[in-house]
């Protein structure tokens, strides 16, 4: 018998031993689970395409409770993530971005649906030739305030009143965007048009959002950078992941 069986989409995978792999991938039950694929890389593997980054899958797992690492059963293809990755290299190459970013910020062990429901809800309008940029953004914006760490876009960090319409000035040390009255601010300056696509993106699904994302909104980028590597410094769980894998390897 397993030990759960969970949707999951696939993050990445890495070689293990002559034949293996691990997969890394963000389940429904259970957050980011890492599994052992024995024979993966065989000619006659029985996953053959069921493990390419972001295809969607029904798999099952075996392993002791709290463990870290979990041995996989069976993985059934429900969607290939191909089509996705078909539009060009700019598409193929966000789909590795997306499930990187995926990866950094999803939680072992811990359901997360609203994190499920939006990676599916971007490899889906991928797939329907969303805009890379468009959805890296939304997909960034998503993740960060999904952990609470995207600043809210109509209050003042520093004193809590409504922000007034217009740019939004970041200031680091308030972590979040400041009135005039408690600035002046420190951080980057969202553009009015970037304000614009942040609001439409917290309120629609990725498939519904403009098809572009304007020259105006370019500072997007950095900042999102900016906030992801701020969290994700206090986050690195790749020592532990070595670890495990230098453990499976032993046995
Ligand atoms: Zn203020």
């Amino acid at each position: 018998m397993p030990s759960f069986a969970s949707d999951a989409l696939v993050l990445r995978t890495h070689k293990l031993g002559e034949s293996s792999k691990v997969v890394v991938m963000l389940t429904r039950e259970r957050g980011k689970v890492r599994a052992v694929a024995k024979g993966a890389r065989g000619p006659r593997s029985r996953y053959r395409s069921a493990l390419e980054t972001l295809s969607e899958v029904r798999a099952s797992f075996y392993g002791r409770q709290g463990t870290e690492l979990f041995r996989l059963g069976d993985c059934e293809l429900l969607r290939s993530a191909f089509p996705a990755g078909a539009h060009g290299l700019d598409a193929a190459l966000s789909l590795s971005y997306f499930a990187e970013l995926l990866d950094a910020f999803a939680q072992e062990g811990e359901a997360e649906d609203a994190v499920y429901r939006l990676a599916l809800a971007v490899v889906r309008a991928a797939e329907e030739g969303a805009k890379s940029d468009v959805l890296s953004r939304y997909l960034e914006a998503w993740l960060l305030r999904l952990h609470g760490i995207y600043p809210p876009l109509d209050r003042c960090a520093g004193c809590g009143r409504a922000l007034p319409a217009g740019v939004l000035r970041y200031h680091r040390a308030a972590h979040g965007f400041v009135c005039d009255d408690c600035g002046p601010a420190t951080g980057p300056v969202i553009p009015l048009a970037a304000r614009a696509f942040l609001e439409e993106a917290f309120r629609r699904a990725p498939a519904a959002l403009p098809r572009d994302l304007g020259a105006e909104a370019a500072p997007l980028e950095p900042f999102h950078q900016e906030l992801i590597s701020m969290h994700l410094e206090r986050d690195l769980r790749s020592q532990r992941v070595l670890r495990d894998v230098a453990r499976e390897t032993r046995r």
